[in-house]
């Protein structure tokens, strides 16, 4: 369709007048040069006036103008950062805190990790010298419980509010709350949309900077009829405008790490057909768990004569401003988090975006000069079909983890809490009957000292519980070991495409008949035992990088074990126990076998499928525990162990009836009946 629509006579002839990329010209633009030439620069001197003038201020200004990178050194040369205080910039993405921190840290010509510094979960990159600190937003929720009243702070910026993740949105109420008592303290919340008018009046009608964006104009494409496979007429839209639209880079908005692989193997294959008929394309992609100097390839400059194809997730919606970007091809999707509150089950799943957000990607387009962006989604589907503005998180998701803070903060009362859009009242009973259920409230909702230790971890509750159950169940080494490989959440198992075979030998090797997790288990013991080496993960075609920062995370979780005094102690011979450990924190997470190879969960009877990269696959226990689900064709549960039913009267007696567990048939399952083929 878009040959077509690439060779309408009217668009063909508004190429012709585009000039080709200068990028030899940009190239030569010092970092001197480039901070001068930003929108946000004409308004230095007025930005650090009004932040004089005003506690509060909201920020708008376009993805790009340079609001997170410049404000903070204004602000530090304007002499914020005296009497040892820091200026704190909030993230949503953990990619953008360290990619920003980066690029600052270069611009001011200081080491990254000393005057200029991130933290994120599991990594704080920091140090007493630091006085602008990116993190994100979840990380400054969890300093206030060491901090407060952020007094190590003169200036905190809520940056990427339009984001509205659930940790943004509660730290609206946290700061709003802070500002009163800490007249000195400076607030900036920054987005690039149009919600500053809503923000402001939140803020008790706190002014509003506005930053005039420079814009050029973006022509949008639709399919004619809806696309069947998205990530083919990626690759194929790539190739088109490779061959037949003038240089200039292209972004391309995929939901996930697997999606970009996929689309990346598939577009060099054709390319590498193509050999030399067409010009050069750099294939580059962008993902959260994309390690930090892959990442930084992005910004490098495209060599002359050459194109880049930036494949990226939805972080560089707004988050990473990428320059050259002449071409956006956008799919219209997104993966998301989704919780029904009536069922309690939380998914991740592939879903339309919004229209505010078809609109910010195809403004990547526009930025340095007039661009085209190409949906592949029809015309009446964007109308009809796209909701105006994308759902706040606390409005879909589970709030276990932020009720625990917010009660480990103190807070109580969580019905009357400043919530800039308050979150839907049964997920917050949901919330509330949960960590009741974990033990982490007692019945009058207040904290328990369980409860208390279970917030000193920055993990869901029921693997904080998990964690603080590994002590009596006498396993604590394997079960921060096997939390640390579960937070990793990227793919341990490497699978090229050409060596499939191996690679899924290779992995049997590491199955356990118990489940997933004691594979996992398996795992980092196994490359322990080889003193961490590099070479053991290349034969046994494990991901080397994610071992390593399972390694980094379970060291932090170590150091929290300490905290709450926990003592760390091995149990490998028998698993029962590691099981019962992780029971007691997933009990809600439980599924029993049903007909046709299915299960159904026990609470609320929802039909739910082992993934076929499961190490039960072929098992079908009666009774299983799952760690997350995964909705593409049906509901996937991944990570899942073999449990008794009995266990789960021993740790959550309250949640669970005798009746409920009862087996209709004491006959032992047959292995296989007639399971589909391994597919994904
Ligand atoms: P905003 O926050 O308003 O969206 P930023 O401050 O993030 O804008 O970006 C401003 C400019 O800084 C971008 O246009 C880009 O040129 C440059 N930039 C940002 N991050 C990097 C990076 N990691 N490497 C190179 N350039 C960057
Ligand atoms: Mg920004």
């Amino acid at each position: 369709d878009f040959i077509q629509a690439l060779q309408m006579p009217g668009s063909r002839d508004k190429i012709k007048k585009e000039p080709e990329l200068t990028e030899q010209e940009k190239k030569k633009l010092t970092i001197e040069e480039t901070k001068i030439s930003l929108p946000i620069f004409p308004f230095k001197e007025d930005l650090i006036q009004a932040v004089q003038e005003h506690q509060v201020l909201i920020i708008e200004g376009e993805t790009g103008s340079g609001k997170t990178t410049q404000i903070p050194q204004y602000l530090h040369e304007a002499g914020f950062t005296n009497d040892n205080k820091k200026i704190g910039c909030t993230q949503p993405r953990r990619v953008a805190a360290m990619s920003v921190a980066a690029r600052v840290a270069q611009e001011m010509g200081v080491k990254l990790g000393n005057e200029v510094g991130y933290a994120i979960r599991f990594e704080d990159c920091t140090s007493e010298r630091t006085i602008i600190k990116y993190m994100t937003d979840g990380t400054l929720h969890r300093e206030f419980l060491s901090e407060p009243d952020l007094q190590s702070y003169s200036v905190m910026i809520i940056d990427e509010a339009h984001e509205r993740t659930l940790h943004t949105d509660i730290l609206f109420g946290l700061v709003k709350d802070i500002a009163r008592f800490r007249p000195d303290l400076k607030l900036l919340i920054s987005s690039a949309t149009l919600d500053a008018q809503k923000f402001s009046e939140f803020f008790d009608d706190a002014p509003i900077f506005r930053i005039p964006g420079r814009r050029f104009p973006v022509d949008i494409y639709y399919t004619k009829a809806p696309e069947a496979d998205y990530v083919d007429a990626c690759v194929i839209s790539i190739l088109q405008i490779h061959v037949t639209q003038p240089l200039g880079d292209i972004l391309v908005f995929l939901t996930g790490q697997e999606e970009i692989e996929t689309c990346q193997e598939l577009l060099q294959d054709r390319l590498r057909r193509l050999g030399s008929k067409v010009k050069e394309l750099i294939v580059l992609p962008v993902y959260a768990n994309l390690p930090s100097d892959m990442q930084a390839k992005i910004f490098d400059p495209t060599p002359p004569g050459a194109r880049k194809v930036v494949l990226a997730t939805n972080i560089a919606e707004t988050s990473l401003t990428i320059d050259n970007i002449i071409y956006v091809i956008d799919p219209g999707f997104a993966k998301q988090n989704y919780f029904n509150s009536r069922t309690g089950m939380e998914s991740l799943m592939v879903v339309p975006i919004s229209k505010a957000s078809a609109n910010q990607r195809a403004g990547r387009a526009g930025r340095v000069a007039a661009g085209k962006c190409f949906r592949l989604y029809t015309a009446w589907s964007y109308k009809h079909e796209l909701e105006d503005n994308t759902v706040p998180e606390i409005q879909r998701i589970n709030l276990g983890n932020a009720v625990l803070m917010l009660k480990a903060l103190g807070i109580n009362d969580l019905v009357h809490f400043d919530f800039l859009d308050p979150p839907p009242h049964e997920t917050l009973v949901l919330a509330l009957e949960q960590l009741y259920a974990l033990g982490a409230l007692n019945h009058h909702g207040e904290l328990t000292k369980m409860g208390r230790r279970m917030a000193e971890f920055p993990v869901d509750p029921m693997m904080a519980k998990t964690l603080l159950a590994s002590e009596k169940y006498k396993c604590s080494e394997e079960v921060v070991t096997i939390t640390a490989m579960l937070s990793v959440n990227s793919a341990i198992f490497y699978r090229p495409k050409d060596k499939i075979i191996h690679a899924d030998t290779a992995r049997k090797n590491f199955n356990h008949v118990a489940g997933d997790h004691l594979s996992l288990l398996n795992v980092y013991n196994q490359w322990r035992d080889t003193d961490f080496s590099t070479q053991w993960c290349y034969e046994n075609f494990i991901q080397y990088r994610s071992m390593k920062r399972a390694r980094d995370v379970r060291e932090q979780l170590v150091g929290l074990m300490q905290r709450v005094e926990i003592e760390m102690v091995s149990n490998i011979s028998e698993t029962v126990d590691i099981r019962k450990a992780i029971t007691a924190g997933y009990f809600y997470h439980i599924a029993r076998f049903s007909k046709g190879g299915n299960y159904k969960t026990v609470k609320h009877n929802q039909t739910v499928t082992i993934h076929p990269n499961s190490s039960l696959f072929d098992e079908l226990p009666r009774w299983i525990l799952y760690h997350q689900l995964v909705f593409t064709t049906k509901e996937f549960m991944r990570q899942v162990i073999e449990i008794e039913s009995k266990w789960l009267l021993e740790v959550a007696p309250h949640y669970y009836k005798p009746k409920e567990l009862e087996d209709s048939t004491n006959k032992k399952m047959p292995k296989t009946i007639g399971r589909a083929t391994k597919t994904d």
